[in-house]
């Protein structure tokens, strides 16, 4: 019955049955809309009265054709990750479909990492992991989107490399984008009256544009849901309990060969081999690690996964997906990263296997902290 119907903010195609997808309206406010002749999709009401902005999540399909559109733009692309979540967060083959148009890749949510760690060694990290898979970005900011300190240094960075050009604000989501631009949004007096709009009629990638000075656009994007992170396998409880809220507290296990660690029952970490060493845990900080002897680690997931170690909940036991086993060599000082769920940083030389529930990745980058 709604097959038909359009946002008139932005021209998605209005939809009542998926609240995270793009077009979403309530059935309530979808009668009135229809009955007053001003339809709105959820994320443009929100935004039209509230001054802010909704996640919104693609296909891969659609995700790709946004991708190929910000390509054939003549813009500046504000690419947003979570630093956090480094490899899950960016977006491999960006760089094959921006064409020559500019990267300013914005780091958020640092507020999480120990207060400890240098800006300019982790913005140098995060320049190098860039350009190892091919992005080669003009620079490279941090922030914390809840409580942007340096949303002035953002700005002006971002007026600075558009150069007179729209931009575009790209990410996967859960990165804090949303929460971004709408302090940008907040900061700007003047653009209260934000009317959304869809440039490329016709299409249903439900952009939302914010006027900037010049006549030109900030422009946010919907992103799309990383699928091989840990998030992905969990209900909303216990995403409050995987990710981090506030500074995490580094924890370090000095453990012997055969030795595992379990984070909660979501991931397992075995030490193979190699000398006595000290393992230092990023997790969030409710995330408990039970320590425990290799040989007897299957047996110890076996009795107390949904028990002692939960999440995943006793309830979920029997549904949530086998671990499945990693085996690295480490020769530098390296992070075992769990995609989602936090890294362990391994000084080495060692031979460890890091599990992770099947289709949730596991890999290993160079040591960030
Ligand atoms: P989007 O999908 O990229 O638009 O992400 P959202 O803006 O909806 O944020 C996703 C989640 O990350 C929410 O739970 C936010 O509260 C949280 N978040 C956003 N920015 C920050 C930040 O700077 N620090 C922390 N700790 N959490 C953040």
């Amino acid at each position: 019955m709604t097959e038909n119907l359009q946002c008139i903010g932005c021209g998605a195609t209005i939809q009542t049955e998926d609240k995270e997808k793009i077009g979403f309206t309530p059935k309530a406010a979808l009668e009135k809309g229809m009955e007053t002749g001003e339809l709105y999709c959820q994320r443009c009401f929100r935004l039209r009265h509230y001054n802010e902005i909704q996640d919104a999540s693609l296909t891969d399909d659609d995700f790709l054709k946004l991708l190929h559109e910000v390509g054939e733009s003549d813009s500046l692309i504000v690419n947003v990750v979570d630093i956090f979540d480094f490899n899950g967060s960016i977006i491999t083959g960006l760089h094959r479909f921006v064409g020559n148009n500019p990267i300013l890749l914005i780091g958020n949510k640092k507020d999480i990492l120990p207060k400890s760690l240098k800006v300019a060694r982790l913005t140098q990290w995060m320049k190098e992991r860039a350009n190892e898979l091919g992005l080669k970005p003009v620079d490279v900011l941090l922030t914390s989107a809840k409580k942007p300190e340096n949303l002035e240094e953002i700005l002006s960075s971002i007026e600075h490399y558009r150069n007179g050009k729209d931009v575009y604000v790209v990410g996967v989501t859960n990165v804090g984008k949303s929460t971004l631009i709408n302090k940008i949004i907040q900061s700007r007096a003047g653009l209260q009256e934000i009317i959304t709009t869809s440039r490329f009629p016709g299409t249903t990638l439900d952009k939302i544009e914010i006027p900037l000075d010049d006549g030109h656009f900030i422009i946010d994007t919907p992103g799309i849901i990383h699928r091989h992170q840990m998030a992905h396998y969990l209900g909303k409880k216990d995403l409050k309990i995987i990710a981090p809220q506030k500074e995490i507290k580094p924890k370090v296990y000095q453990l012997n060969a055969e030795q595992t660690l379990f984070l909660d029952g979501l991931a397992r970490f075995d030490f193979i081999k190699g000398d006595k060493q000290g393992f230092i845990c990023y997790v969030a900080n409710d995330v408990t690690i039970h320590r425990t002897k290799l040989a007897k680690a299957d047996e110890f997931y076996e009795k107390h996964k949904g028990g002692l170690l939960t999440p995943p909940r006793a309830d979920e036991r029997e549904h949530f997906p086998r671990l499945v086993r990693f085996e690295h060599s480490i020769k530098e000082k390296s992070d075992i990263v769990f995609a989602g769920l936090g890294w362990i940083s391994v000084k080495g030389p060692a031979i460890v296997a890091g599990w992770a529930p099947e289709g949730v990745d596991v890999l290993v980058r160079k040591s960030l902290i």
